[in-house]
């Protein structure tokens, strides 16, 4: 599938964004013949962002007419699930049959889409792709980095079941949430600005102050996160499912098994995961603590050798105060491929219960990396 005819849908958002640069890091605009859709300005000119990119086409097509889109052999969007909802059944009324990349979740559930993550899944991919399949949907970047990290434990099916407590990043939200979460910073800092130059300042009196002014935020200063999160923490992340489960707690199990081609749909048992979710005041980059328990009593060195050997973008680090606060953190992590998984040990319950802490950075393994590989994978097949 050599220059595949290729549309690009929501190029310039965040995950976009993410994706343009990942694709030109890797050379993939020089395997496909690409034309960039949009939404809001069909007809325009290719922004300089992508300009470089473009080969025949050098103008913005309109990303509801099905007719543009019908021609393209490989459509990939990061557009959003109001999108994927709207166009997407369109196209395959009108008959299309060609393979769509999609990074919403609207269609990962649905018995004839694949969630992607060719490292740790590509047996599912290939199986499904020599089925014919042609729907190809990222996974929730939670679920997709954490099975970057420990994907191993399952593979070799030494987990009985896990939970995992996440502490999540603004940029999950999109671009306004990691606004509004920096704008409520400087908010609070501006509020003590005074006390906090004066070192004899009472501590005490700057966190009545703050707190004061966090509990005093308007609905302007919230719109994204609802409440104030600089300096506090939301636990519960999107939908209420109405039996006391946040919908990305239920993603967290749904989507770990669906990836790994058990349970459900695969006529497996399915592994429990199950866990609470919370956005947390990090800008980018999802962290979890995870607790398994192990089929059988594994040496934590075996379990660091099976988590190394991997892939190649998993990074143990070692069980270390300084190693964490070096390499275990948002900080370190954003912007990285790199998945590192730390904090591994058998935790006081017994020694089949291990105790694991990772991080991935979600725009990349999270959301557009999976994309583009899977891109590579029909190109190459
Ligand atoms: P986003 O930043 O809001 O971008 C989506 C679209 O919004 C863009 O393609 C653009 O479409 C339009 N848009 C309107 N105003 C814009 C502006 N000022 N700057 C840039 N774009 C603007 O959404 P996203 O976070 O990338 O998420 C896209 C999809 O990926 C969603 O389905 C989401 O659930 C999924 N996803 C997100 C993450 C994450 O960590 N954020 C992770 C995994 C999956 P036009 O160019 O057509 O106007």
């Amino acid at each position: 599938m050599a220059q595949a005819l290729t549309g690009l849908v929501g190029w310039r958002g965040m995950v976009g964004s993410v994706l343009m640069d990942r694709m030109a890091a890797e050379g993939d605009f020089a395997h496909i013949e690409p034309v960039f859709f949009s939404t809001s300005n069909a007809g325009g000119a290719l922004p300089a962002a992508i300009a470089p990119f473009g080969k025949n086409e050098t103008k913005l097509l309109d990303a509801h007419d099905l007719e543009a889109l019908k021609r393209c052999e490989i459509i990939i969007t990061a557009q959003g699930g109001d999108y994927t909802t709207e166009v997407f059944p369109k196209l395959r009324a009108a008959g299309w049959k060609g393979h769509w990349i999609d990074a919403a979740s609207t269609l990962r559930m649905k018995d004839d889409a694949v969630i992607i993550l060719d490292p740790v899944n590509l047996p599912v991919i290939k199986n499904a792709l020599a089925k014919g399949g042609r729907n190809w949907i990222g996974g929730n970047c939670t679920v997709s980095c954490m099975l970057m990290g420990v994907g191993a434990l399952y593979k070799a099916g030494l987990v009985e079941w896990m939970s995992t407590m996440t502490y999540q990043a603004a940029s999950g939200g999109g671009a306004q949430h990691m606004r509004e979460l920096l704008t409520q910073y400087g908010t609070l800092n501006a509020e003590v600005r005074a006390l906090l130059d004066d070192p004899k300042s009472a501590i005490l009196e700057i966190d009545r102050q703050v707190i004061a002014r966090q509990r005093a935020m308007s609905a302007d200063e919230t719109a994204n996160f609802g409440v104030p999160l600089g300096g506090s923490l939301i636990p519960w992340i999107d939908k209420d499912l109405g039996n006391g489960v946040s919908r990305e707690e239920w993603k967290g199990m749904a989507e770990t098994n669906k990836i790994l081609g058990q349970g459900e749909g695969f006529g497996t048992a399915a592994t429990p995961v199950d866990g609470f979710c919370v956005r947390v005041g990090a800008m980018r980059c999802h962290s979890q603590a995870l607790t398994f328990k192990l089929k059988k009593d594994v040496s934590v060195a075996d379990v660091e050798a099976l988590i190394a050997a991997d892939n190649a973008w998993v990074k143990v680090v070692p069980n270390t105060r300084e190693a964490t606060l070096q390499d275990l953190t948002p900080v370190a992590v954003t912007g990285a491929m790199t998945i590192p998984v730390g904090r591994i040990r058998k935790l006081a319950m017994g020694p089949e219960y291990l105790g694991a802490f990772t991080i991935g950075d979600q725009l990349l393994w999270g959301a557009a990396e999976p994309l583009r590989r899977m891109l590579r994978i029909l190109l190459d097949a």
